[in-house]
């Protein structure tokens, strides 16, 4: 044997150095226990209020951030460990879980803007968030600016000195996995700056790591990744979260403590599943790129990705979502998602089950073609969350009904 071998390898070695930090996938299974006792799984508090030992207790009680054993709109236990591990896994000095992504993303743009305040955020964007900004924020006198998120020093060039309090984005973005340049959005001076990371998880980006201000998820999806929990969260400094916890307590979309249990029964797995899902989502893109029903496919991972340098400098790993569109535009559309076996029609995305959705005629049926194209949706656009089935599996089923559409 030679020091060529794998166990004389110096590399190697460093990542066997006990006193490495640890790495994500490990943490992902070992965080968020201070107040599990023995027990191994997550234990669920479904208690909504806790014995206050002395008035001086409660008096800390009341205004403690996120104390777990007052009321539950305040904290819980349970709860109290989702968000630990979330923070550990963003590197976040704190986070805050609420009852949907949708909770979270409400709480950061109501609880952290006011009347004559100006947001910048991004054109392609999740459909709930793009309408809060659009419809929910001018009634509140908070003015919003959309701008192409591709386009390099856009947010900033946005951005009104003294009026603008948020920057809000997303990456990968809804819905054609268009990507923000996170050094570029950290950088920005003045306004406080969120990412929506859902499509990335904690595995695949750390978006803080650049200097953004809050992070945040839905974690009904990848995180808790079984589909059988309404989950979100937000990560940062103490002092954002605290601020945030403040209207939260308020707004009243905290997590339920059954949701935050398989939030962190979800996390325990995240590393396993995020891989297969990201491994099977590339080999299905380069399958499906040049096949004669698709004109185009949209991987962060496919070299062909027009921001795929900027996936590789700043994503570890490129996720389970793809899209496509199909060259047959409405009609391929909806032949296509009746035609899988494997892949279902369901909306959401993250988990075991792989699946499609066909935004022309189920989301967005209401939308003129005008406003599709608007939403960058077009006739033919497809969107396929990989689940965690044989990948040879969902890629035959895939290609098999791209097949049937030349029939
Ligand atoms: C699903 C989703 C949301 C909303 O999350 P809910 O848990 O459904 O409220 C927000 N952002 C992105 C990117 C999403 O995919």
């Amino acid at each position: 044997m030679t020091d060529a071998t794998p166990e004389h390898d110096p590399d190697a070695a460093a990542q066997l150095d006990p006193s490495a930090p640890l790495h994500l996938e490990t943490r992902a299974i070992r965080a968020g226990r201070d107040d599990n006792d023995t027990a191994l799984a997550p234990t669920l508090w479904a208690s909504t209020t806790f014995v206050t030992p002395t008035v001086e207790d409660g008096r800390r009680m009341a205004t403690d951030v996120g104390e777990p054993r007052f009321y539950g709109r305040y904290g819980n236990p349970t709860v109290n460990a989702f968000e630990a591990a979330i923070a550990d896994l963003e590197g976040a000095e704190s986070a805050r879980a609420f009852a949907s992504g949708m909770g979270a993303v409400s709480a950061v743009i109501l609880g952290l803007c006011s009347s004559g305040d100006h947001i910048v955020a991004q054109r392609q964007i999740y459909s709930g968030t793009q309408l809060l900004l659009q419809a929910v924020c001018p009634r509140f006198g908070i003015d919003v600016t959309f701008v192409d998120c591709t386009e390099p020093g856009a947010f900033a060039a946005a951005v009104r000195p003294g009026k603008t309090v948020l920057v809000v984005a997303e990456t990968p973005a809804n819905p054609q996995l268009d990507l923000v340049d996170l050094a570029e959005l950290g950088s920005i001076a003045g306004p406080m700056t969120v990412v929506d990371s859902t499509f990335a998880t904690p595995l695949g980006q750390r978006p803080l790591e650049h200097g953004v201000d809050l992070v945040l998820h839905s974690a009904t999806k990848a995180l808790a990744g079984h589909n059988d929990a309404s989950l979100g969260v937000v990560a940062g400094s103490d002092e954002l979260v605290r601020w945030l916890w403040g209207f939260a307590v308020l707004q009243g979309a905290n997590a339920s403590p059954f949701d935050a249990m398989n939030g962190l029964r979800g996390l325990r797995t995240l590393g396993v599943r995020f891989e297969r899902q990201s491994s099977t989502a590339l080999r299905l893109a380069e399958a499906i790129e040049g096949h004669p029903a698709v004109s185009q496919v949209r991987y962060p991972g496919l070299p062909s990705h027009p921001q795929h340098e900027l996936a590789r400098r700043q994503m570890d790993q490129f996720g389970g979502l793809i899209a496509l569109d199909l060259a047959g535009g409405l009609e391929a559309g909806c032949r296509f998602v009746e035609g899988t076996s494997i892949a279902q029609l369901a909306t959401s995305l993250g988990g075991p089950e792989t699946l499609v959705t066909h935004p022309a005629s189920t989301t967005h049926v209401s939308l003129t073609p005008e406003e599709l194209a608007a939403a960058c949706i077009s006739p033919g656009s497809i969107r396929v969350s990989v689940g965690l089935e044989h990948p040879d599996d969902v890629i035959a089923d895939i290609i098999g009904s791209l097949d049937a559409l030349s029939d």
